[in-house]
């Protein structure tokens, strides 16, 4: 079993630093005037952060191995730490085993980095509260921008575009911008990057990075079995890099092989290939193994050298300071009512199936049963595969928020909660989403090969052949045609709906009901 050179030798401390499980940098500002003689780190194993969505063992590994790893970092700098591992505590939530801590050390202070997530902040400032202990809440520097900066850039606004706060950011950081100006003349070459792969299907993927668990990994896996065996998943195919190093390795060998095509197909899927051209540094980026700053710094770089297309580089880098900074702006902006907001008022159970990949939807199929391999599907899955289907079917947006945390690697709900309710939902409506993104089997038959070998045909509306994701779609469209039909940008798909005669639309809603009745049974 591994042991960490803990120094505990002393009853109390000065500062109680508190190090959560996605703050894992040797650079972070909890640790700007530590002092090894007077301060203690404290990490923590909380079993309640596993359980209260049931978070899948793909994901528990991940960052209990991160967190271990990290760990072995700081005791390599013979720092003062206190790692409490699951099974060696009897605390169940982070805030008790704090809480403990406070009571046992009493010390004067205690320092966290921002957490990325409001209940556990909130649960943070209540226990040193309720110990009468301050708490210095720092800055997370592994951000761009400030909640604070980006609160200012809101200002009065009531509804965010992200393309205007990324030319904000470009502008902000001088990032492929010449004279005020974005080099080669456009902010954004999204268009370039809507491509599908024809019949063939991708060419010379690149094979992925392979990092082997090492001893702490499978101690970690042993651990996940032993304490979340009934969790939905496996651990069978961990291969993500939970170490500072090999999230170096994995972005160098990212910008090598896969950035150059990393534009062109963004959007496309293929059945069998679940990471395509995509970073897949979304995990080490949101457990701080990795800074946003220097993943941009290679892209340009790369650019610079001609080694990636203007295009590949540009798409990635908005990626990065646009989409992934914008939404946690969004988050603390719009906290804490995203959790409840409901504006198309859904209420359906998400379908069991959605835990097990068992259905004959080839679409749901697939993303689902590679999400639950490897804890990752790219943004087009998450977006136009499982969350849009969630939202035409009707799901209630916390059933399909707890289930977005729960699968994949990178889930941390700052990120998490508005990509789901946000964007995919359309939960929280116009506030930073200008449109709901549905579509109809039509799309995934363009985007993907799924519908070649799916029981269902993509066209079809009625009949035991009938598409679930054409029929939910229709029928999303009808039952909401009072909220879209005067929408630029949903006019165009309102437009169809009204060449429909009223006998096909019934149809549709009863067809559509058959199948919420029978949703396990798609
Ligand atoms: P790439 O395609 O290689 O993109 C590069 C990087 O850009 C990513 O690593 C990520 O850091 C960033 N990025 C891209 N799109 C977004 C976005 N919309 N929001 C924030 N960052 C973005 N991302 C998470 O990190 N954690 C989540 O829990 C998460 N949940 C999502 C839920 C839904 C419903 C949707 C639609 C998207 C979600 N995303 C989430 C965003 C995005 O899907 C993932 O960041 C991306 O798929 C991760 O794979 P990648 O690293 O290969 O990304
Ligand atoms: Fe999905 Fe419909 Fe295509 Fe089947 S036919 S893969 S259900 S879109």
């Amino acid at each position: 079993m591994t042991k960490y050179k803990t120094i505990k030798h002393k009853t109390t401390y000065r500062h109680i630093v508190l190090v959560l499980g996605d703050q894992l940098n040797l650079d972070s500002s909890a640790f700007t005037g530590f002092s090894p003689q007077e301060d203690l780190i404290l990490m923590i194993e909380a079993p309640g952060e596993s359980k209260h969505v049931p978070s899948t063992k793909m994901r528990t590994a991940l960052f209990l191995s991160a967190m271990r790893h990290f760990a072995q970092a700081i005791s390599d700098q013979s720092w003062p730490l206190e790692y409490l591992k699951l099974g060696t505590h009897r605390f169940q939530k982070l805030a008790d085993a704090l809480g403990d801590a406070l009571s046992r050390y009493r010390p004067q202070r205690v320092i966290v980095v921002e957490p990325g997530e409001y209940r556990l902040e909130k649960e943070i400032k209540k226990v040193c509260a309720d110990h009468g202990i301050s708490l210095d809440i720092r800055d997370d520097l592994y951000f761009m921008i400030s909640k604070h900066d980006f609160q200012h850039w809101v200002g009065n606004r009531t509804s965010l575009l992200m393309e205007m706060f990324y030319r904000k950011m470009r502008l902000d950081y001088q990032i492929l911008v010449s004279d005020k100006k974005p080099i080669g003349g456009l902010w954004n070459y999204d268009k370039e990057n809507r491509g599908n792969f024809g019949r063939h299907g991708p060419n010379n993927v690149p094979e992925l990075i392979s990092f082997k668990p090492d001893a702490l990994t499978c101690e970690v896996l042993d651990d996940v079995e032993k304490y979340f065996g009934n969790h939905y998943g496996n651990t069978k195919n961990f291969n993500w890099p939970v170490t500072r190093v090999q999230a170096l390795q994995a972005l160098d060998h990212f910008i090598k092989y896969r950035l150059p095509q990393f534009g062109e197909s963004q959007d496309a899927m293929w059945d069998n290939e679940p990471f395509l051209y995509h970073s897949l540094l979304s995990s080490p980026l949101n457990l701080k193994l990795l800074n946003p700053r220097e993943v941009i710094a290679k892209a340009v770089n790369a650019w610079e050298h001609k080694k990636v297309p203007l295009a590949a580089a540009e798409g990635f880098i908005r990626q990065i300071i646009g989409w992934r900074e914008f939404m946690r702006g969004v988050y603390w902006w719009r906290m804490p009512k995203l959790l409840k907001n409901n504006f198309l008022n859904a209420s359906e159970k998400l379908p069991n199936w959605y835990w097990t990949g068992k259905t004959s939807m080839n679409c749901m199929k697939a993303v689902i049963t590679q999400t639950l391999k490897y804890g990752y599907a790219h943004h087009i899955q998450r977006l136009m595969i499982t969350g849009q289907f969630a939202m035409t079917f009707g799901v209630a947006p916390a059933e399909i928020h707890a289930w977005y945390l729960s699968v994949y690697v990178d889930a941390v709900e700052w990120v998490e909660l508005p990509n789901t309710v946000g964007m995919s939902q359309f939960a929280d409506g116009h506030a930073f989403s200008t449109k709901p993104y549905a579509a109809s089997g039509a799309y995934v038959n363009r985007m993907s090969n799924y519908c070649r070998h799916c029981r269902y045909q993509p066209t079809s509306r009625q009949g035991e052949n009938a598409c679930p994701v054409t029929v939910m779609y229709w029928d999303f469209l009808a039952r909401h045609e009072n909220q879209f039909k005067n929408s630029s940008r949903t006019q165009l798909m309102m437009k169809n709906l009204q060449k429909m005669s009223n006998e096909e639309i019934k149809a549709i809603h009863i067809q559509a009901r058959k199948m919420r009745q029978n949703a396990d049974d798609l």
